[in-house]
């Protein structure tokens, strides 16, 4: 099998299929071997009913006791599981007639799926579940089953069967990085083939859900991932001397205007950032400038100086952020500050009617808005601008470094001036190595007369506790944050157990107004939770990690973070500073479940002691040293496929070493960027 053979060559692939696995950036079938699992399970053995931990995803059997359906909210049905030895409940919210016949009492059933609760009264939402004829009941499986990154449309089970079909087929995969194998790595081919199909006997290779241990075959892949991203960056600052931009140096009357009406004074950090923008700006050299500055340090208002020197000078301003709800945040706050001026906001999101889209362009097109905000909409080809002088990109890590390039390619004449602007502090030695060719500025200052966050850890086993905590709270007036466990590789099941944490806090909880937002609602719906919380209307928003970034509401001052173990240190950072907004003492309780491991129990007690986020990147840096096996997934970071933010820190400084002497050897740097980077490299043109 050729690597490069269209994936409609596989069975069971025809041209839909194909389109939709083109979403995952599989095109060809080499593509399908570095579409690695974001974890395994282990279906290779039945764990007894009593011995099931919540948090932990098992195979288990059991014959149903009871089977009946409830109206709570909505309707469930809720079915009892026994095996002689311990019972656990199983939940369904989406189930026919058929679901419901089948899981009649007697019946014994096989499920897979993660239990939550506390030991003695589990309950598991929407398993997997197989009936089993006593008499032959079906094998289990041999080997650890992948779990990959899907997509709406593309199942598992497919997906499984592609992977396997093309680690069959293809049996020469070109190593680009040979020379590592000195390093004691292994080699290419095998590397990716014990990433798929870990042998039987591996041990554990991230059987913990969201956290993956570093075994010798994910350091190879992520150093090479690593290696040609830095490359295709080293290119990118390399080939930047010839390109213009628009030097953008007007009096600067727009932006006086709006500080003078502003109800605070600037902190002394903005000040000295906006200058040194402004600076860059007034120059004909393009503009490539990060932006570091924590939660809460007012970063925004700071892009917003920005882009008023750019509409003064007559030009026009991109402002991106990764996530729908945070881009109309920014679209919210821009039109606020904006507007009143005289200055015209073109919203474009990923759903918007077609007549509005079309007439948004053509204002677009002839200048007669000078400023649009949106998500990855805003890349795409149809989006023109008259004059594009500026783009701002929020959250940048969750972009790759392709998308900006694909920025630039809008600017219709020069090239724009670009801030990105990020949250996620960075150790100064490393945004050295990883933004070679950016300048950094650090606004390391937060407004005054915030008062900072308190963070408790609290075992699981606590959790009434801590419902009563906000029972207190929001009957004074407070408004709280219920955050629910990342599912990593499922939208769809964080979704369904962020609706059974909601059922059990409103039994819980009965005064309560109570919200969910959730990544599996419309937009439009959970724009309209937002607002609501936004406006005092819902005490208690539950909610998955989608309200991690830049989400403002400064009356919410307590939030809880379930399973906190499970997630990246700057992650935690994030959501931590969705509360302490306000003037309010906050307070953030952080739930565990026992036993920690030593780490993760180091991981968490950082997040107590301290909210600097550039503390707790250096925790983070350094509690990943080498040879230790951990790392936790950044959710919502695509921006790599093997590579993980967090976890692989450590390579960086080696990854750019290796790419640096790969300058001299266009061609193979070029195949590596074209492995990695492929659907990028068509879409921006990087190099
Ligand atoms: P972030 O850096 O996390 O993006 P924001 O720009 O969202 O922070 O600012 C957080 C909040 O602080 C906003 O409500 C903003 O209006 C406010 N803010 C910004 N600058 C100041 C300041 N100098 N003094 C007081 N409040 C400020
Ligand atoms: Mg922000």
């Amino acid at each position: 099998m050729d690597l490069q053979a269209p994936l409609t060559e596989l069975t069971g692939v025809g041209p839909r299929q194909a389109e939709r696995l083109a979403r995952l950036g599989l095109h060809v079938c080499g593509d399908l071997l570095f579409h690695l699992p974001l974890r395994f399970e282990d279906r290779t053995r039945i764990t007894p009913l009593d011995r099931l931990r919540p948090g932990r995803a098992a195979l288990f059997e059991g014959v149903v006791e009871r089977s009946e359906v409830v109206i709570r909210r909505r309707r469930m049905l809720v079915v009892t599981l026994g095996d002689g030895q311990g019972v656990i409940t199983l939940r369904f919210f989406h189930f026919g007639n058929a679901q419901q016949k089948r899981l009649a009492s007697g019946t014994r059933v096989r499920a897979f799926g993660e239990p939550r609760g506390v030991p003695g009264a589990l309950e598991c939402v929407h398993p997997e579940t197989e009936i089993v004829d006593p008499d032959a009941p079906p094998a289990l499986e041999q080997r650890l089953t992948p779990v990959y990154p899907v997509t709406e449309g593309v199942s598992q089970p497919l997906l499984r069967k592609l992977v396997r079909q093309a680690l069959l087929g293809i049996r020469q995969l070109p190593d680009l990085l040979p020379e590592l194998e000195r390093e004691g790595l292994p080699p290419l081919q095998q590397a990716v083939q014990d990433l798929h199909q870990p042998p039987p006997n591996a041990q554990a290779p991230a059987l913990e859900p969201g956290i993956d241990g570093r075994s010798a075959a994910q350091t190879r892949l992520a150093l090479e991932e690593l290696v040609a991203h830095q490359l295709a960056r080293l290119q990118h600052a390399r080939a930047e001397p010839d390109e213009h931009a628009p030097a953008l140096d007007p009096p600067g009357d727009l932006w006086e205007h709006l500080h003078a009406g502003l109800p605070f004074p600037l902190t002394g950090a903005q000040q000295r950032v906006i200058g040194e923008i402004r600076a860059d700006l007034a120059r004909q050299q393009p503009m490539n400038r990060l932006l570091q500055g924590d939660v809460g340090s007012g970063k925004t208002l700071v892009a917003v100086a920005a882009a008023l020197a750019a509409v003064e000078a007559g030009y026009q301003v991109a402002f991106m952020a990764p996530t729908e709800l945070l881009a109309r945040q920014h679209a919210r706050n821009l039109a606020a500050w904006l507007e009143p001026m005289g200055i015209p906001i073109a919203w474009l999101g990923g759903r918007q009617a077609r007549g509005e889209r079309g007439q948004l362009l053509n204002e677009l097109a002839s200048g007669d808005r000078p400023v649009a905000v949106g998500t990855h909409a805003l890349f795409q080809e149809d989006v023109r601008f008259h004059r594009l002088g500026l783009a701002v990109v929020d959250e940048q890590h969750r972009f790759g470094v392709h998308q900006r390039m694909a920025l630039r390619e809008k600017g219709n004449g020069g090239t724009p001036h670009q801030l990105i602007m990020t949250a996620t502090p960075i150790p100064r030695t490393l945004a050295m190595t990883l933004y070679a060719g950016l300048e950094t500025s650090i606004i390391d200052e937060r407004p005054p007369g915030r008062t900072p966050v308190r963070t408790a850890l609290i075992s699981h086993e606590r959790r009434d506790e801590v419902i009563e905590r906000i029972r207190v709270a929001c009957g004074d007036g407070t408004q709280a944050y219920w955050v629910c466990p990342l599912v990593e590789d499922s939208e769809q099941l964080e979704a369904e157990s962020a609706e059974a944490t909601r059922e059990r806090l409103a039994e819980a909880l009965p005064g309560l107004r109570i919200g969910l937002a959730h990544g599996r609602m419309k937009g439009s719906e959970r724009d309209q939770v937002m607002e609501g919380f936004r406006r005092g209307e819902i005490d208690l928003l539950v909610a998955t990690t989608v309200i991690e970034v830049g989400v403002d509401v400064p009356n919410a001052s307590l939030m809880v973070i379930e399973n906190a173990e499970r997630m990246g240190l700057s992650q935690l950072h994030q959501l931590r500073g969705r509360v302490g907004r306000g003037n309010a003492a906050s307070a953030c309780v952080l739930l565990y479940r026992p036993p920690l491991g030593e780490t993760a129990r180091e991981r968490l007690e950082a997040m107590r002691r301290t909210d600097d986020g550039f503390e707790i990147a250096e925790v983070d840096l350094k509690l990943r040293g080498p040879g230790e096996l951990l790392g936790t997934r950044q959710t919502g970071d695509r921006s790599f496929r093997v590579a993980d933010w967090s976890r692989d820190q450590d390579l960086l400084p080696r990854a750019t070493r290796i790419a640096e002497g790969l300058l001299q050897d266009p061609p193979r740097g070029g195949a590596l960027i074209d492995r990695w980077l492929g659907d990028a490299t068509r879409y921006g043109q990087v190099g």
